[in-house]
């Protein structure tokens, strides 16, 4: 199973699509790196989220910490703490780093509300570079106000050699967030086939980069769903693929929940006694009956490892499809 582990709710960027920075903090103190050593071995994934991760003056040694739990971790961040974050790469260069990126720098900045943050962002990438981490990339919240700038990011991603993520906008506890809409639906929907399909043409030298932009239009499929109130094209499976550690030590089903649907607290209980504890029980059968139909990588990448065949006869369709100067099917 994956895992994500929210560092804090802290945020030093206050984007139009979510208020995790408003999240009163009260009185409740981060778990340290040391409390890290109590989640399993052998994970397949390990994503460090935040708010903002190096935000953590101890970013280092939860990635030291966490790299004994699995050998495939990711960092999500806006990349304004380059030392921070270069640090790491430079210890740790089998990291891989996602930067937001939410349009060209003026329109980053507005979404975003962080002054310099496209710079700062850019800075890191090439600095990350430079320290020889091979897999970085920007990362995208797809909307109506960044839509006209997706395929051009795209574009530079591909010129630059660099990997190009993508989400869209959620309503949930964890973005302390519930009216996030999309107004100008149709050409919304317009611009993200386009993008769909020059994901399945990926013209990327590095044939791994272009599977991987295969995966990708897959993925916003997805997104393309979930933005027109559609069923996910796989189900979820939170609570079973995957779980989430939040700031203070509680695992956590999911992110796309109303409220935190809460397995157990790791300061009081072992990862094990929490995983097979009836409350545990309990969360899966309310994940089973829901409804929500969230699409964020952090659910979507374990669903497509378990049903393989789905996205594969999916890509495989619409490049057919595409060769015959047909429509894709989304
Ligand atoms: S669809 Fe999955 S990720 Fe979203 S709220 Fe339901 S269980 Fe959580």
């Amino acid at each position: 199973m994956e895992a994500c582990y929210i560092t804090t709710f802290r945020c030093n960027a206050h984007c139009l699509m979510c208020d995790i920075w408003k999240k009163p903090p009260g009185d409740r103190k981060e778990i340290g790196h040391e409390l890290l050593e109590k989640l399993p071995e052998g994970l397949k994934k390990i994503n460090i989220t935040g708010g903002e991760p190096g935000l953590r003056k101890d970013l280092l040694e939860i990635v030291s910490t966490l790299h004994k739990k699995t050998n495939k971790i990711d960092i999500s961040t806006n990349g304004y703490f380059t030392e921070r974050l270069v640090e790491v790469g430079k210890k740790f260069p089998d990291v891989a780093f996602r930067i937001s990126a939410e349009g060209f720098p003026d329109l980053n900045d507005k979404l975003r509300g962080i002054k310099n943050g496209f710079d700062r962002a850019l800075k890191t990438v090439i600095r990350l570079k430079e320290v020889g981490v091979q897999n970085v990339g920007f990362g995208i919240v797809i909307s109506d106000k960044n839509k006209d700038d997706l395929l051009d990011l795209y574009h530079l991603c591909a010129m630059m050699g660099i990997e190009f993520g993508s989400s869209t906008m959620h309503n949930s506890f964890y973005f302390n967030k519930f009216d996030n809409k999309i107004e100008d639906i149709d050409n919304t929907v317009e611009k993200m086939y386009k993008f769909i399909e020059s994901l399945l043409q990926s013209k990327r030298k590095d044939i791994k980069l272009r599977i991987k932009d295969w995966g990708r239009a897959f993925i916003n499929y997805g997104l393309l769903k979930h933005i027109q109130g559609e069923k996910r094209p796989i189900p979820c499976g939170a609570a079973t693929e995957l779980f989430f550690l939040d700031p203070y030590g509680q695992i956590l089903a999911c992110n796309g929940s109303e409220t935190p649907w809460i397995m157990g607290d790791l300061k009081e209980k072992s990862f094990n006694e929490i995983w097979h504890s009836k409350q545990a029980e309990k969360i899966r059968k309310t994940v089973a009956e829901c409804q929500r139909n969230c699409w964020m990588v952090g659910s979507a990448r374990p669903a497509m490892r378990t049903y393989p065949w789905i996205p594969l006869l999916w890509i495989i369709k619409n490049k057919i499809k595409l060769v015959m100067k047909k429509n894709i099917w989304c």
